[in-house]
């Protein structure tokens, strides 16, 4: 089994139960949830025409899936949870979103799928959670996790914990 890091977000109708619903659902598409982070509240990225903040979580997730399988199981899981038609806009509300950050060590490069994600070190909402679980993780060119906090850009984000949390056991 890959061990992946996948980043989840919502910001559309009930936000904490769409992620604890995506952690529910995510075994039956063949990837099992093994640690997740706390929730935090972050401001859209991009020029959106929606403003409401998302609720953001990290996920150490197991699968046997291989890299391009693994994105069409999260985008069917993203389907199957409703997440509203993109008609050509970019940053639209979205019921779920799972982003694939990191798989095992790999470098992937596909027209489809770029891992690591190629904007995670932009990203408070995948770096904090991140340093949160697993701090001395390095990634594939041998940047320690840690180091990602030195970028300046992350400061300027709003980002915060929320006041309730998540299991991976759904109590
Ligand atoms: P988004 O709408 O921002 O979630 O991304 C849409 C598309 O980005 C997906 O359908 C993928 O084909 C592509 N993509 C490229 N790299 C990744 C990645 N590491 N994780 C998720 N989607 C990715």
């Amino acid at each position: 089994m890959a061990r992946v890091y996948l980043s989840l977000g919502s910001n559309l109708g009930d936000r904490l139960r769409n992620l604890q619903v995506a952690i529910q659902r995510l075994p039956a598409y063949g990837i099992y949830p093994r640690q997740i982070s706390r929730v935090y509240e972050t401001a859209p990225v991009g020029e959106t025409p929606d403003p409401r903040p998302y609720l953001n979580l990290g996920m150490w997730a197991e699968t046997a899936l291989s890299p391009l399988e693994l994105l069409d199981a999260l985008k069917a899981l993203e389907r199957e949870m409703g997440r509203t038609e993109e008609t050509g806009r970019r940053w639209l509300p979205r019921t779920l979103d799972i982003d694939i950050i990191l798989y095992d060590n790999l470098t992937f490069q596909h027209e489809r799928l770029t891992i690591p994600h190629p904007q995670m070190r932009e990203r408070a909402f995948v770096i904090l959670p991140l340093l949160e679980m697993t701090p001395d993780w390095i990634l594939p060119d041998g940047t320690p996790v840690r180091a990602l906090l030195d970028n300046p850009t992350l400061r300027e984000q709003e980002i915060r914990p929320y006041e309730a949390s998540l299991s991976l056991s759904g109590d």
